[in-house]
């Protein structure tokens, strides 16, 4: 960077660079497109951890409620499932999926062929 800065001063100054006219339309062209794309990646970075603070959040938030039955607590089934959509882990597929989502998906094994063409599953996954 200080190697360009160097060369833009020079430029400026009319100076002849390595033997050939520095071209500094381009350089500083050149300089504008990394700018944009470390700030693109910047951006990518910044939207990654709001997304990774945004699930500790809501991770804690489920620990926290965990943690107010535990240990005589009696979570079934239900109860954890219902906590986990309270928090954000866990979210109804919409729409309803006409066909098993996959092989190892829980809706696969708990609905029929016709339930499946009627609409009427209810398929939870996580969210992430
Ligand atoms: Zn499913």
């Amino acid at each position: 960077m200080s190697d360009i800065v160097e060369r833009l001063r020079r430029w400026e100054k009319h100076e002849v660079v390595g033997g050939d006219c520095f071209d500094g339309a381009n350089e500083i062209e050149r300089l504008r497109a990394d700018r944009d794309s470390w700030a693109d990646q910047a951006d990518a970075r910044v939207k990654d951890c709001v997304e990774y603070i945004s699930e500790i959040e809501r991770l804690r938030g489920f620990v926290d409620e965990a943690f107010q039955v535990w240990p005589y607590g009696d979570w079934n089934g239900g109860a954890l499932q219902d906590a986990l959509v309270r928090h954000g882990l866990v979210a109804l597929k919409y729409p309803p999926p006409r066909e098993p989502c996959g092989p190892d998906c829980l809706c696969a094994e708990s609905y029929l062929a016709d339930e499946f063409a009627g609409g009427d599953v209810e398929c939870y996954q996580r969210v992430r």
